[in-house]
């Protein structure tokens, strides 16, 4: 499932073939994903220009000529396949289409931007640009990790108190937004907490430090996504999957890479999810 790294090097990959440009064409293939998709959503995006593309949480927003902005959620499967563009060396056509293309996008200088999604977990919507933030998926949303609001102050006073395992919290989508299960896991072991301590028990000192190092995974992750991106483009024009280099996500009885551990990673269960975790550097 696409995190926040991922969805953020899917909106980058989609920038130079979809900002400033009119979509030409937008084919609607069905009438739902995991949600009905919306009225006339065809029409309603034929000949409008993308002013910019942003991204809130796991949700990349195109803002339009209109005075709607798209919605995109990847959901679970959900890929932006790009075709017809000169990307590197290698110039793609228009592959033949396939069985889960749902939504069709054919850009103004001949970019196509297929959303294929063969288990439709993903979704897409269409809103007034200026009621975004009230959107249902978006109004309940925390601050960004990357952003200014999340900083230590806001983290320690929102996790003051609280009777939920660190890793709970911060999975919370209202505590900050867009962290999920693999980043977090990454985070506490950086931060050298057990993913089983209850936040509101975890010194103020090692609470605030969760935030630096929050943005620091988030960053290495960014920036992977960055490199990978040229390769997986030239490779079949999909955006959005690659491989990171994890210290302890899904790496259950391997070796701790700290220096001087003898640790061997562990797994939990926590609300249903696997947390990966170092007994020795974790506590
Ligand atoms: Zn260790």
């Amino acid at each position: 499932m696409p995190e926040l790294p991922e969805v953020e090097t899917v909106r980058r990959g989609l920038e130079p073939v979809m900002t400033g440009q009119i979509i030409r064409l937008a084919q609607v293939n069905r009438p739902d994903l995991r949600f009905t998709l919306p009225d006339r959503m065809a029409e309603r995006l034929t000949g409008a220009r993308v002013e910019q593309l942003r991204r809130r949480s796991k949700y990349i927003l195109a803002d339009l000529s209109t005075g709607e902005t798209l919605l995109i959620h990847l959901g679970m499967s959900g890929r932006m396949l790009v075709s017809g563009v000169q990307l590197g060396a290698f110039h793609h056509d228009h592959p033949a289409p396939q069985k889960h293309d749902h939504v069709v996008f054919d850009m103004e200088r001949g970019a196509r931007v297929t959303f294929n999604d063969a288990r439709r977990f993903g979704a897409m919507d269409l809103m007034p640009t200026a009621a975004t933030d009230a959107h249902p998926l978006l109004a309940s949303l925390g601050p960004e990790p990357l952003g200014n609001a999340f900083d230590e102050d806001y983290l320690f006073n929102r996790l003051k108190g609280r009777a939920t395992p660190i890793k709970a919290a911060l999975l919370d989508q209202r505590v900050v937004a867009g962290l999920g299960n693999i980043y977090v896991c990454e985070v506490l072991y950086r931060a050298g907490i057990d993913p089983r301590l209850l936040a509101g028990q975890i010194e103020e000192a090692r609470l605030r430090q969760i935030v630096p190092l929050v943005r620091e995974v988030l960053a290495e992750a960014i920036a992977a996504g960055g490199s990978s991106l040229r390769d997986y483009r030239q490779a079949d024009g999909e955006l959005g999957y690659f491989q990171h280099a994890f210290r302890v996500y899904d790496r259950e009885g391997q070796p701790c890479s700290a220096p001087g551990c003898a640790g061997t990673i562990a797994r939990v269960v926590q609300s249903g999810r696997s947390s990966y975790f170092c007994p020795g550097c974790q506590r």
